[in-house]
This record gives structure tokens, sequence and C-alpha cells, in this order.
């Protein structure tokens, strides 16, 4: 088993900055277990593309699981704001994993950024996000779709960089032969369905259907920072066959 992947980030058609951030930043593949990850910062003048390059940046030289990973890029964002307080009030979101070429992936996560699974004809979320709609879909007073394009969806329950004692959802899966995992920002899928998301995931190489995913964003709006991570699951190392 063996990971393909590309990886894109767009500022999008309103915003002026791309307060996102993803990991791996090119495309490439590889036949050693794989990391890969999406924030998404917050807090705009209070500098969140800092607290999500943070978060990478951090994440990516930890060492251990995924949630152990996210924990240290959140002890990291609050030490940047013990030493430097003019960042205070910046956060991220942070859905980490590491893919095992024996055939598994475990994520770290914490956040609205998201993790897809399309399996076959199977579109799964592998994350659920920390958001007040999220919960109001939980509680049956809200539907998926009326969740996506709700006023407060970003309104977030839970973030890195605002508290010592974080806890960080862990999922795990199996891989297969033909699975494309997806890792997304939500300028993504506040303006794709997931429908529409697994049409374009399923169209082609992680080279093609990472931008394609940027562009049918932008497309429908392009209100916020887009960022993809697209990972082809296969048997070659040949892009084109992925
Ligand atoms: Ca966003």
């Amino acid at each position: 088993m063996k990971f393909i992947w590309a990886s894109d980030t767009h500022t999008g058609r309103v915003r002026e900055n791309n307060e996102d951030a993803v990991h791996p930043q090119s495309d490439g593949y590889s036949t050693q277990p794989l990391l890969a990850a999406v924030a998404d910062g917050l807090g705009g003048a209070r500098y969140g593309e800092v607290a999500s390059r943070i978060a990478i940046d951090t994440a990516v030289e930890a060492r251990g699981r995924p949630w152990r990973r996210v924990r240290a890029a959140n002890a990291a964002i609050l030490e940047t704001v013990l030493e430097q307080p003019q960042f205070v009030g910046m956060g991220t979101t942070l859905t980490l994993a590491l893919l095992d070429p024996a055939g598994s992936i475990e994520l770290g996560h914490v956040g609205d950024s998201r993790a897809y699974l399309l399996r076959d004809e199977e579109f799964r979320r592998l994350t659920v996000d920390h958001t007040h709609v999220q919960e109001e879909i939980e509680a049956g007073r809200l539907t998926e779709e009326a969740a996506r394009t709700h006023p407060q969806r970003s309104y977030l329950t839970r973030a890195l960089g605002f508290t010592q004692d974080l806890a960080v959802d862990i999922e795990r899966s199996d891989l297969r032969l033909g699975d494309r995992v997806l890792f997304c920002s939500d300028g993504l899928t506040s303006m794709l369905t997931d429908l529409r998301i697994a049409d374009i995931l399923g169209d082609g190489p992680p080279s093609v259907t990472s931008w394609g995913l940027i562009e049918a964003a932008n497309e429908a709006g392009g209100v916020d920072n887009v960022s993809v991570v697209v990972i082809a699951v296969t048997a070659s190392t040949n892009p084109d066959d992925a």
C-alpha cells in the first residue's frame, strides 16, 4: 500500500489573507507512514495565520500519536501568546492524521476542519465538527443543509490556543486500496455539499482533484480561505495510476 497526495490552499475570492495551513505543502508519494494535516487560523487581525502555522509546524515536529501532536501544537500556541501578548486571541483548528501503509489511519482533531474517506460509492466523514451548529444538529434542531449555510456556522465550541486542558477527538479507520482521503478547511465545506465534494474527489488523481476542489469552492463564491489535502491509497507510485 502506497500513498499519492496533493495539497492546495487558496485565499478565496473575498478575504485578503490566507489563515489556513496544510501539510504536506507539496505533492508527492510515499511507501512510508504519512502525516497529513489542515489548520484553519482564527482571529483575523489577531494573527490567525500565525496560529495555524505554529500548529502545523509543531505537530509535524512532535513525536507520537496524532492526539499528542495536537496537544503539543496547542501548548506551543499558548506559549507564544504568553511570550508575545500581541497574539492574545489567536487560535486555530487542527485536523491531523497518521496514515500507515499497513492499512490504517488515526486522527487527532479539534475544530471544524474535516477529514473524509471516499471508498467506492461511500463518502464518510471521519470527524465531527466542534461547532455550535453541530450541537444543534445533534439535538435535532437544525438540518445538515441548513447548518452548512447558517450565519453562525463558524462559531466553534473547541479550538487550539485557548486552554491547556484541550480535549482532542481520536478517530481510527482501516484503509483499503482505492480509498481517497480528504482533509479540508470549512472554506470548502461551507461552499460545496458533501455530494459535490465526493463527485470531484472521485474523478481523477489527487493532483487533479485537489485543485478541482479549490476551483469549485471559488466558483461557488469563495467567501473563505479554502484548503485541501487529497490522498490516494494505491498499489502504484505512478501518479497517473492513482
Ligand atoms: Ca475558515
